[in-house]
């Protein structure tokens, strides 16, 4: 155990990346720990044909824009992920990897964050950057355990092929239901499940018009006003080029609500009715990746942490939330939205340090 760091940030994705930009700027000493054998993130899992929602220009982390790709266009996963090895190389971030952090406990003036490795570091503040991706969620749905077919979680679906042939349940209405529906329906037959009838958003809407929103769905909070742009939020499915080529063949005109049960060799739904399915794909999202915070009492029984302003998580005042979802900021998990998170964040954590450290008096 080494002495005593101002600050370790858990997690090297883009938000720990965008903690690290700003940490830099302050007299603060901080590592970044990430379990990934390379940079990137999520995005280092993502599937394949994965391409953003947004131009470079809007998706970009603070201080260098994100390359335009040649040719225009909405950047692929392989270039946000080759961005993220760039940008930590540039700013020469501290970051240890792979470092899988197990837990973080309270010590006598510090945290103390146990690598799962035996290694361990004391700290004056922590900032949680762990990200979604290493949690997927699927429902408690009866009968999981006796359905024989494939059950992929899009956290691990990567290419179409892998389906070809094979009737396929996706469920799931949002953009990774959309887009891996898209998709498979060309090499199989499809049926589409969701919650409820799908949100399509205008064809002109992407990722840039939704962060707009976001903007000012923040900035009417902070002022205490009814927001003035139209609803549409983050989880509305976006008409990238593959959904809209999808649009065009039928496949997203029909939808099913929930089955109740699955069964050997297929999906049974309340009024009796079946569909057979030798796979099933849940684009059912994600819970916060929080498993090392549970020796702090967190997360609660929704899966995350109760956090107050900048992200300060209310049960423990020297841990900072970031990333994660709108609960720990505005658009806090894009990339055009960590910026405004991480820069409140470290900012609202350099202030507590700096009043810990002054002489009582
Ligand atoms: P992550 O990228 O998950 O990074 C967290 C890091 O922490 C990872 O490296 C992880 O391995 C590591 N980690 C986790 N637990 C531990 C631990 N215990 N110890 C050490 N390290 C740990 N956003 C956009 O802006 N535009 C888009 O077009 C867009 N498209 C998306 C499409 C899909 C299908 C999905 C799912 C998300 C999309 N997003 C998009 C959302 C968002 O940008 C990503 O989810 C983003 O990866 C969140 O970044 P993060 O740094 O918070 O988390």
């Amino acid at each position: 155990m080494s002495g005593v760091l101002d600050v370790v940030v858990i997690g090297g994705g883009q938000a720990g990346l965008a903690a690290g930009y700003f940490l830099r700027r302050t007299p603060l000493s901080f590592l970044i720990l990430d379990d990934g054998e390379a940079p990137g993130g999520a995005w280092r899992h993502a599937w394949d044909s994965l391409t953003l929602f947004s131009p470079a220009e809007w998706s970009s982390l603070p201080g260098w824009p994100m390359p335009v790709p040649q040719g225009g266009g909405y950047p692929p996963r392989d270039a946000v992920v080759r961005y993220l090895a760039a940008y930590e190389a540039r700013y020469a971030l501290p970051l240890l990897r792979p470092v899988r952090v197990g837990a973080v406990r309270r010590g006598a003036g510090h945290l103390l964050v146990e690598g799962a490795d035996g290694r361990s570091w004391r700290s004056r503040a922590v900032l949680s950057a762990t990200g979604n991706w290493g949690s997927p969620w699927i429902p408690d749905m009866p009968g999981r355990a006796v359905y024989r077919g494939r059950q992929v979680h899009s956290a691990h679906y990567r290419r179409p092929e892998d389906f070809t042939g094979q009737a396929v349940l996706v469920v799931g209405g949002g953009n990774s239901g959309a887009q891996i529906l898209a998709e498979v329906s060309k090499v199989a037959p499809t049926t589409w499940v969701t919650e409820r009838e799908p949100v399509f958003l205008p064809d002109d809407v992407d990722g840039r018009v939704l962060f707009e929103r976001a903007t000012e769905r923040w900035q009417a909070e902070r002022e205490g006003r009814a927001p003035a742009e139209p609803r549409g939020g983050l989880g509305d499915i976006v008409m990238v080029p593959p959904v809209r080529e999808a649009r065009a063949r039928g496949v997203l005109s029909h939808s099913l609500r929930p089955f109740a049960s699955l069964e050997a060799d297929g999906a049974v739904w309340a009024d009796g009715s079946r569909v057979a399915a030798g796979a099933i794909i849940w684009c059912t999202g994600f819970r916060p990746a929080l498993g090392h915070l549970a020796p702090l009492g967190l997360p609660g029984a929704d899966g995350r942490a109760q956090v107050g302003p900048e992200g300060r998580a209310t049960a423990e005042p020297r841990l900072w939330l970031l990333g994660y979802g709108d609960w720990t900021g505005s658009a806090s998990a894009t990339l055009a939205g960590i910026t405004r998170a991480a820069r409140g964040a470290v900012a609202a954590l350099s202030e507590a340090l700096a009043r810990d450290a002054e002489p009582p008096g």
